[in-house]
């Protein structure tokens, strides 16, 4: 019933006598992009330039999927009036960090494009049990107490994850942290499905073999800039504690020059006593792409706060300058053109694991 290899599947010509499909042979990493939070410039020192870096080293050997998961995006409550904008610009950014939109190995698409993801969430459902999914650390933490209010969606969320990951036998999965959990559970559900049916689902690498195999959270830590004891986090509701990419320069320069520091009074590179001074040391010598200890050594043990903290800000003004500019570069119809045809194509993949979930619990006949 299981094709054997079915990484990537790509269907080419039908003559009246003979079906052409080519089995590529190329493993599949997927990633997902977020879809709905204006992201900051931690966020895409931490997370965007990484991924792009993956893109330039690692398409051509693999294939890389992009998918934006905008089905994800409002398991808890968002402005459903600009969601659908919202997922576009947030792709834009990515492009705009770099990504290669032209790359014949890249797929990006919308999750919500493919009905594929919704369908294999049913069936997978009906193989996960409620008492697994109520130990999720990441639902029991958003739940919170009141669970009139809490979603199922929410409850769902890693079952639709397990789909996106399956549909495209997906071997790496780059996620942080606090997705392992999420990882493990595909990586049962897909077990247990095999178990009972045979072999349906290509199951991911465990959480360790992915670490080892892309190290994308570098464990970079860029600080808040009004508590450098904590990282910036765009969901913040402190505007002072972060620098959006929607930033104008200038008032990304003056949320710089208030930033907090201490009263050491010298200029030291010490996260444990100076993370403020520091936080802003690592992100001028990430943004100029200088070495950290060239940027060190000039400014170790210097007093002016003020003319280290002008230098840094008018890095991030240029940076901000420059990336705006590529954003407002970026063209709509090329965009979606790209979308249109990943879609289609990551649509054919995702048909033939649907339909081979759907013959082995008997939706479908079998072949
Ligand atoms: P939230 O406040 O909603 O948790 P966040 O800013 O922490 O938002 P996430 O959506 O949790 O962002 O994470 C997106 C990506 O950004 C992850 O890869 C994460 O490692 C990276 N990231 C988040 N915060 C930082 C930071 N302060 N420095 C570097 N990378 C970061
Ligand atoms: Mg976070």
């Amino acid at each position: 019933m299981a094709l054997p290899v079915r990484e990537s599947h790509l269907y080419i010509g039908v003559s009246n006598r003979v079906r052409y499909t080519i089995y590529m042979t190329k493993q599949t990493i997927l990633t997902g992009i977020r879809s709905n939070e204006e992201p900051t410039i931690a966020n895409y020192l931490g997370a965007f330039v990484p991924m792009v870096r993956m893109q330039q080293e690692l398409a051509g050997e693999y294939q890389i999927n992009m998918f934006v998961p905008d089905l994800h995006s409002f398991t808890t409550p968002v402005d459903h009036d600009d969601l659908y904008a919202k997922t576009l610009m947030n792709l834009k950014y990515f492009i705009a960090a770099g990504l290669d939109i032209d790359d014949q190995d890249t797929y990006i698409y919308r999750q919500s494009y493919i009905p594929a993801h919704s369908e294999l969430t049913w069936v997978l459902d009906c193989f996960t049990y409620v008492g697994e999914m109520s130990r999720m650390t990441q639902f029991k933490d958003k739940s919170g107490e009141n669970s009139d209010s809490i979603t199922m969606g929410l409850y769902n969320y890693p079952v639709l994850m397990a789909a996106d990951i399956l549909l495209y036998g997906a071997t790496y999965v780059p996620v942080g942290e606090d997705q392992f959990q999420h990882l493990e559970i595909t990586r049962d559900i897909a077990s247990r499905f095999n178990n009972k049916f045979g072999d349906v689902f290509t199951v991911p690498l465990d959480t360790k073999a992915q670490t080892s195999f892309i190290n994308r959270d570098s464990g970079l830590r860029i600080r808040s800039l009004s508590d450098p004891t904590k990282k910036m986090s765009k969901s913040a509701t402190d505007e002072k504690s972060k620098i959006l990419l929607s930033d104008s320069p200038e008032v990304a320069k003056q949320k710089i020059m208030s930033a907090t520091t201490d009263s050491v009074g010298e200029i030291h590179y010490n996260f444990e006593t100076q993370p403020g001074i520091s936080s802003l040391l690592q992100m001028y010598a990430l943004l100029t792409g200088r070495k950290q200890e060239e940027v060190n050594a000039q400014w170790e043990g210097k007093s002016q706060y003020g003319e280290f903290k002008a230098v840094v800000a008018s890095a991030v003004a240029d940076f901000l300058e420059h990336f705006q500019a590529r954003l407002a570069a970026i063209s709509d119809e090329e965009l979606l053109a790209k979308l249109e045809r990943s879609e289609r194509a990551m649509t054919e993949v995702a048909n033939q694991t649907l339909l081979r979930a759907q013959q082995a619990v008997g939706l479908r006949p079998r072949a």
